[in-house]
């Protein structure tokens, strides 16, 4: 049976022009999914019973379920299980500028990114459009707040999900759906170059993050697997491309690592590699974790790497940090099975 959140407006308008009814029952629908948040197909009180009846047969509604919830200062983190028992994590973010959710795109990631663990669970499988949807739908029901921005930035790296993805951004971005602004909407990829192309293609002014995390290619090679397939040069030379396509800035995440990638020398190869792109780069401290040998780098050499890069005139935050002790801040996302009960870490996550 399909799922009707993984429905476009358009799907929509073809089904009820293939079923000999009219195409605007379609945003009547999309309308009652996303604006007024139905439970139910009966809610749709506009559409003919036999209508309900058919939509009863041929779609279902809402498969996944919040089986735990974990609470810090202005942040949230939702376990969900999946219909297949899977587990994913989904995080709300309370800024001043509004309430953002970091959703995942996989149960797992086959990208190997040495410094996460979610890259230590394979990717499992792909998580369908709606599955994406409704962790939004679900978190905004459960706390009663409006969702402002959303970043995919959760487990799984969202451009080896790329058709899936693209059909959530289409379907969150309707006016006639939830609506959020494509500015209001990131994606962040480890460096996916043949999808960086595509992404550009697209009409939507979504924002694109990269994670980066190293200044030169021995050192991605070392802690970024996907650096050997697209090799910084490559990877730097269709963001160029990208943004004198798109005219949008990209955003360089960069966790900074104890002796591994945070050396004064580093700030200024990675300042070199930056120059002249409209970018800028979200410096962001890391959250050790037992399983992973790497070590947070002190306060003082994160504040020396930002002042590099601030003479340099490249532009660069430091992240604000959210939810470490319920292993919600930055990357610290679950992919083990619940029996393991292990919370995981995930690079990706941080403040948009
Ligand atoms: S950092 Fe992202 S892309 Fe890399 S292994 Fe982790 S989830 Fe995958």
């Amino acid at each position: 049976m399909q799922n009707i959140y993984n429905l476009t407006l358009k799907d929509l308008e073809n089904y009820f022009v293939e079923q000999g009814d009219k195409k605007f029952r379609g945003t009547q629908v999309f309308e009652w999914l996303y604006r007024k948040k139905v439970k139910s197909f009966k809610e749709m009180t506009n559409l003919k019973k036999e209508l309900l009846e058919k939509f009863e047969q041929n779609f279902e509604m809402k498969t996944i379920q919040i089986t735990k919830v974990e609470r810090d200062i202005d942040v949230e983190k939702y376990l969900f299980e999946l219909k297949d028992h899977e587990k994913v994590e989904a995080v709300l973010m309370n800024h001043d500028y509004g309430n953002s959710v970091c959703i995942s795109t996989q149960v797992g990631c086959n990208m190997g990114c040495k410094f996460c663990e979610s890259g230590r669970l394979k990717k499992i499988r792909n998580l369908e459009t709606h599955e994406m949807i409704e962790q939004i739908l679900t978190i905004e029901e459960e706390c009663g707040k409006r969702i402002s921005h959303v970043v995919v930035m959760g487990i799984g790296e969202p451009f080896d999900n790329y058709d899936n993805l693209v059909r959530f951004i289409e379907i969150i971005n309707n006016d006639h759906g939830i609506a959020l602004g494509s500015r209001h909407i990131t994606v962040s990829t480890c460096g996916v170059v043949p999808k960086i192309i595509e992404f550009s293609n697209l009409p939507y002014q979504v924002n694109l993050a990269i994670s980066l995390h190293a200044p030169n290619n021995e050192l991605r090679n070392q802690i970024m697997p996907i650096n050997k397939a697209y090799p910084l040069e490559i990877l730097i030379d269709t963001l160029k491309k990208y943004i004198e396509k798109t005219n949008r800035r990209v955003t360089f995440e960069y966790i900074l690592l104890k002796d591994v990638n945070d050396q004064k020398q580093q700030a200024k190869e990675l300042a070199e590699l930056v120059r002249g792109m409209n970018c800028y780069i979200n410096l962001i401290p890391y959250n050790e974790t037992n399983n992973i040998a790497f070590k947070r780098s002190k306060q003082e050499t994160i504040l020396e790497f930002y002042d590099i890069l601030k003479k340099n005139r490249i532009n660069v935050t430091i992240r604000r940090e959210f939810g470490s002790k319920i292993s919600a801040a930055c990357g610290q996302l679950r992919s083990k099975k619940e029996d393991e009960d292990e919370i995981i870490l995930h690079d990706r996550h941080r403040e948009s």
